[in-house]
């Protein structure tokens, strides 16, 4: 795959909703939250690797990791997060190239919301932000999985500032009005990255 798009933006701003447009259009897209719950399903390394280092009790009965233990593990013990992530995240890396070479598309995507903070963005050619503001962000994921506001203002809080996605973005979609408007805005894009893929 010659072509990678990074797609990202916070939460709420419309990275699904996008990522499924582009999916209809054939685009094959790979999302990095997929991906990092899978490196740590039962049988994977990476999860061997977390027993190892942290102990038995990461384990639940059904040998799914218990994340709710590491959550609280890692809050009284901060470091414990380099540790994990020095774990995770070459695994989902690995996991995220291995995909992104099968995608037989004329181009493919790499959906995270976190691109620019992992270093996601290395594996891409460009990089579109949707964009939304906050008040939109926190009303439609709020909407979505019925989590309370506190709950959104804190991931928002620590997720990459808007202001800072848009220095690093190339393109940049608002996504403030019905979804017909954010899916003319992506047309525009798709028709500018086909050209580019078949350039590069
Ligand atoms: P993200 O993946 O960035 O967290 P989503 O794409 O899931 O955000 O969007 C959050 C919610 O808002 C979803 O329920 C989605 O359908 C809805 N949504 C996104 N964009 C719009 C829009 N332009 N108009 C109305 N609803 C929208």
């Amino acid at each position: 795959m010659s072509f990678i798009l990074g797609l990202t933006g916070g939460i709420g701003s419309g990275k699904s909703a996008a990522s499924q447009w582009f999916e209809t259009q054939g685009i094959t897209v790979v999302d990095a939250d997929i991906v990092a719950r899978k490196v740590v399903q039962p049988g994977q390394a990476a999860l061997a690797q977390i027993r190892q280092h942290f102990g038995d009790w990461v384990i639940q009965a059904d040998g799914e990791l218990d994340r709710k233990a590491l959550r609280e593990h890692i809050f009284k013990v901060p470091e414990a997060r380099q540790v994990l992530e020095g774990i995770t995240h070459p695994a989902i890396r690995q996991a995220i190239i291995t995909q992104l070479s099968a995608a037989t598309s004329a181009y493919a995507i790499l959906v995270s919301p976190l691109l620019f903070e992992t270093n996601q963005h290395l594996l891409t050619q460009r990089n579109l932000l949707i964009d939304a503001s906050v008040e939109l962000q926190i009303q439609r994921a709020s909407q979505r999985d019925g989590q309370s506001i506190e709950q959104i203002e804190k991931i928002i809080q620590v997720q990459m500032s808007r202001e800072e996605k848009l220095q690093r973005a190339d393109d940049v979609v608002i996504n403030d009005g019905h979804l017909d408007h954010l899916y003319s805005q992506l047309e525009t894009l798709h028709q500018q990255y086909l050209a580019l893929a078949h350039s590069s």
